[in-house]
């Protein structure tokens, strides 16, 4: 298939975005809203998902938690209308980091979980890794150790299967980074040693990664830990030198936290007051105000220990301020999370529908042969598995073409509407019935003996006969052929279907306006030699 320049455009678009995902929020809303002028041009709109969530983490890399929400609100419903799992997943795992961010640790927890489940049910070994490794720091940030490091390992056990994906090596030493941590917090000194071998295997390989907050962090509480206690300072030196080189503070104020915690037992006060203003820079608006609350509460903490009463006051206002707009924040993700049920709801119909018109005969609304591949395989399972009898029926409008030819194409197909609309009133939970194309059609019998689906057959043969005079149709009459027993095991679906059409062979052979409802070969074979006997 040849692109067209509107795709080939698209492309081009989304690799930049990807390129610059976590460095140029700005520019990355710019690409994505080009991407969606240029899906405007195509009915189904596949990019639609993609756009709104680089848009909506562009938005969480800016601190903007409102319009983040908005459009990975959209993105959510747009990736469950195409399917697309991993996305989805992804859409869910930003929401999890945002809504712990925000300390709204019931909607975390969801969306974790959600996110979970789609790994799990489609094998999304990323998503898998990545939302365990997340999940892992949402504990650690709410004080359970011990379940961090479980979920840090349940993320390793998915880091281990991912061979060949271009996140791996990040996803990797972000993952033993938290063992190691989570080990040292533990006091498990020595476990957290062997992990850390590992990884300095890891990092002499990726010397890229040596400088890297989380790893330098990790190695001044290992320091720590050992007893090394100038190597530990010099190692906070380090790490808050890296730390003001982010210029988005957002996705590293856990580590401003871990920092800034040890620079309070330092009396680092100084440092400690350019962090605090540095991550306030990072944060927009009211997005965060959990974490602005945080901030505010070492300020307090430092007032107080400066003995700064006026300061004390002013920053407890702040405190109070900070508490109303988490309120208010609460407020609204409320109503965003009902907005986004009831789209989820809307596409649930809608796909719903999209299902139903792909398994639909257009003429006749009955199911069509798609949806009878479908049902015929569930009933013979079904059938086998609880020896159940099971029937396959063909039946065929005997001398169609003639109609056809006689009264023309519509009066043709009032025939065949007519012979759907008899058919349904046969079907219910033991009788299914399919358009298979033409003027043939298919009826399944489930857990029905021969004398009863026989009742069946009659009766559609001398319903249908009513119907023509009713609609005032042209005369035309019908041939049925069934294969009915209880299927045993080396037996397969088609063993039903090819009798089913050698009775209906049959039928027609005698004339048609005709039922022969056989179990085997051999049965029909003497049907037909007596068929034979009779001319
Ligand atoms: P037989 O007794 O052997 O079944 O004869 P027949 O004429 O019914 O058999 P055949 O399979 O040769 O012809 C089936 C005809 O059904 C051919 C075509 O004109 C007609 N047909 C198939 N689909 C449609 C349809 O959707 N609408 C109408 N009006 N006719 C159709
Ligand atoms: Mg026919």
């Amino acid at each position: 298939m040849e692109l067209t320049s509107a795709q080939e455009e698209i492309i081009k678009l989304k690799d930049e975005i990807n390129e610059i995902r976590f460095n140029d929020p700005k520019r990355v809303i710019e690409l994505a809203h080009q991407v969606l002028a240029l899906d405007e041009a195509d009915e189904e709109h596949p990019e639609h998902g993609f756009a709104m969530f680089s848009i909506g983490d562009a938005y969480y890399t800016m601190g903007d938690s409102d319009k983040c929400l908005q459009y990975i609100n959209h993105a959510v419903v747009e990736f469950h209308r195409t399917a697309d799992w991993e996305k989805l997943g992804e859409c869910f795992n930003l929401m999890g980091i945002m809504f712990s961010h925000q300390g709204n640790m019931a909607n975390a927890l969801d969306s974790y979980y959600a996110g979970i489940n789609l790994a799990e049910t489609y094998h999304l070994d990323f998503l898998g890794a990545m939302i365990y490794q997340n999940f892992a720091e949402l504990c650690d940030r709410t004080n359970n150790v011990e379940e961090a490091l479980r979920k840090a390992y349940q993320s390793q056990e998915y880091i281990n299967r991912l061979t060949h994906h271009h996140r791996r090596d990040e996803l990797y030493m972000a993952n033993q980074v938290s063992i190691i941590k989570a080990n040292l917090k533990l006091h498990q000194l020595e476990t957290a040693e062997d992990h850390h071998e590992d990884l300095q295997d890891f990092l002499l390989a990726h010397p890229e990664y040596q400088d890297d907050l989380d790893v330098l962090l990790m190695e001044m509480l290992l320091a720590k830990e050992q007893g090394r206690l100038g190597a530990s300072l010099d190692l906070l030196d380090k790490a808050y030198q890296a730390f003001m080189k982010y210029p988005y503070g957002i996705d590293f104020f856990w580590e401003g936290f871990e920092l800034m915690e040890q620079m309070e037992e330092h009396g680092m006060e100084e440092q400690l007051e350019v962090i605090i203003s540095h991550i306030k820079h990072g944060v927009q608006g009211d997005g965060f105000p959990d974490l602005l609350m945080r901030l505010s509460k070492f300020r307090i903490d430092l007032l107080t220990r400066q003995g700064n009463q006026q300061g004390l006051l002013e920053e407890l206002k702040v405190y109070c301020g900070y508490v109303d707009m988490q309120t208010k924040q609460n407020y609204r993700n409320m109503y965003q999370f009902i907005e986004l049920q009831d789209s989820l709801k809307q596409s649930n119909q809608q796909n719903a529908l999209l299902q139903q018109r792909a398994e639909t005969d257009e003429l006749t609304a009955i199911a069509n042969r798609r949806r009878l591949n479908e049902v015929s395989d569930h009933f013979f399972e079904n059938a086998m598995s609880t020896k159940k009898n099971f029937g396959v029926e063909m039946l065929d409008i005997d001398k169609f073409k003639l109609v056809n030819d006689q009264f023309g194409h519509i009066v043709g197909d009032a025939c065949l509407v007519a012979l759907a609309d008899v058919l349904r009133t046969v079907q219910n939970e033991h009788v299914f019935v399919a358009r298979y194309g033409g003027d043939e059609f298919f009826i399944l019998f489930l857990g029905l003996s021969r004398d009863e689906i026989s009742a069946i057959c009659q009766k559609i043969a001398k319903t249908m006969s009513e119907v023509i005079v009713d609609r005032n149709l042209p005369q035309f009459t019908i041939s049925q052929g069934v294969c009915e027993r209880i299927p045993l095991g080396p037996n397969k679906l088609w063993d039903f279907t090819s009798l089913a059409d050698l009775a209906l062979y049959e039928s027609k052979r005698r004339g048609g306006n005709t039922t022969i409802i056989v179990q085997n070969s051999q049965e029909l074979k003497q049907i037909s030699l007596k068929g034979s006997e009779k001319r």
